[in-house]
């Protein structure tokens, strides 16, 4: 039976019709109207109203409140997730980060509180028209970035709206107005009093992007790059080389690890674990990043590694990632291609099934054949596994022979 599934922008349309049955006003708004009218596909679709999020609650039974005091709901519908907004001023922000209180209030106004000209368009599904109240149809012909009102003040009010500016003038490739620009020059001392999480999650999407090396680049020219975290201080022929080596990743969207272990590689390892410590950043993403950056100097001499070590490197689940992040590295300092080419080599022949065996032999197998428990078996166990790794010892009956001279060998000492 065929399925049917509809889109979020379908589900969207839908939840508006509501709204619109219902007597209130409804428009799609914000990055989803960007989007469509740059022709691109938005990651989601969010809906603003006039309509009081209890009403929206009465209407949808089945919404859930995720911003009690900004007043969104989250209305599912055709299986999507979509956000149904009240339009709202925002008050005072006292700590750079949130409004004291907001407001329930028009379009127009909540048009005003949005960041940047081209984030502040609403689009009427059912009259097919933008509706425009801050020169955001402008901004997206001219591709330019310029913040709603006065720049140093809606800097002031939320600071890291100057790290969005680079990530949404990175992404869209768009230039940001002088005025607009200046002014985060100016403020940019001010992203140390944001946390670092929010900092961490706007550079994730920065480096992860495929417009990374121009918000890199952003970074560098607005003077937020040594704000990012104090135990990361900007240098700027550092800064240049991983720009090089971002220039050098693929075109497409990669894993956050490898876009954080590309602009952190030349550092050293301890304080590459404080700015991911700073940066708060989870304990898989700082060791996925520590084991890539780690493992460089051996993927760059493949050639005086054995066959285990090779084997215990692309058994990693970011080996590939550190198959890119080396050819990044050797393009970027200017070393001869043949060490990249030598790790190629060197793995091309090695059989996705003779990465990870089984081992031969387990714990248990050691235990009953009267090897006791304890840092003793432990290393048995491991040299075992290099020799199988290695291919010196190929099956069971091998591994109990090399057990035993093993064995033999420490009595003898
Ligand atoms: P993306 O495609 O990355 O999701 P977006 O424009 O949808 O981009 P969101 O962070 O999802 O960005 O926010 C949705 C909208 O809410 C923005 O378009 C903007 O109008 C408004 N907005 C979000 N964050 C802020 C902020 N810090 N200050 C002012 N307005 C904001
Ligand atoms: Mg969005």
């Amino acid at each position: 039976m065929p399925q049917h599934t509809h889109t979020a922008k379908q589900a969207a349309i839908a939840v508006i019709a509501k709204l619109r049955q219902e007597g209130a006003i409804a428009l799609l708004a914000g990055g989803c109207v960007r989007d469509e009218l740059l022709g691109l596909s938005p990651k989601d679709y969010d809906v603003a109203t006039d309509a009081l999020p209890e009403q929206v609650r009465k209407w949808f039974p089945r919404a859930r409140v995720v911003g009690a005091q900004f007043g969104v709901v989250l209305v599912r519908k055709y299986r999507h997730d979509i956000e149904v907004a009240t339009f709202r001023s925002d008050g005072d922000y006292l700590d750079g980060r949130h409004p004291e209180q907001v407001e329930f209030t028009t379009a127009k106004e909540d048009a005003q509180r949005r960041d940047f000209t081209i984030n502040g368009l609403f689009y009427d599904t059912e009259k097919n028209e933008v509706i425009d109240y801050v020169g955001g149809q402008e901004d997206l012909r001219n591709k330019l970035l310029r913040t709603i009102g006065e720049p140093t003040k809606r800097f002031a009010e939320d600071h890291l709206r100057m790290l969005r500016a680079v990530r949404f003038a990175a992404r869209l490739g768009f230039d940001v107005h002088p005025d607009t620009l200046s002014q985060i020059k100016q403020l940019a001392p001010k992203l140390r009093a944001i946390s670092a999480e929010r900092i961490a999650m706007e550079l994730e999407a920065i480096l992860a992007a495929p417009s990374r090396g121009c918000g890199w680049q952003w970074l560098i020219d607005a003077g937020l790059r040594g704000y990012l975290a104090t135990s990361w201080s900007d240098d700027l022929s550092a800064d240049r080389t991983a720009l090089s080596r971002l220039s050098f990743l693929p075109d497409e969207e990669i894993p956050v690890s490898l876009a954080f272990a590309a602009v952190l590689c030349h550092l050293p390892r301890t304080i590459v674990n404080q700015v991911c410590h700073e940066l708060r950043l989870s304990n898989r993403l700082t060791s996925d990043i520590s084991w890539l950056i780690g493992s460089l100097p051996e993927a760059a001499h493949s050639r005086r590694l054995e066959l285990a070590d090779l084997k215990l490197l692309m058994a990693h689940p970011r080996w590939p990632e550190l198959v890119i992040l080396l050819n990044a590295e050797v393009s970027a300092s200017g070393q001869a291609m043949s060490v990249y080419d030598e790790l190629i080599e060197n793995t091309r022949h090695i059989e996705k099934s003779a990465v990870a065996p089984p081992p031969l032999l387990t714990g248990d197998d050691l235990k009953s054949l009267g090897v006791n428990a304890g840092p003793q078996l432990g290393r048995l166990l491991s040299s075992l596994y290099r020799a199988q790794l290695n291919e010196k010892v190929k099956d069971r009956q091998q591994a109990l022979a090399w057990l035993e001279r093993m064995r033999n060998n420490q009595d003898d000492k």
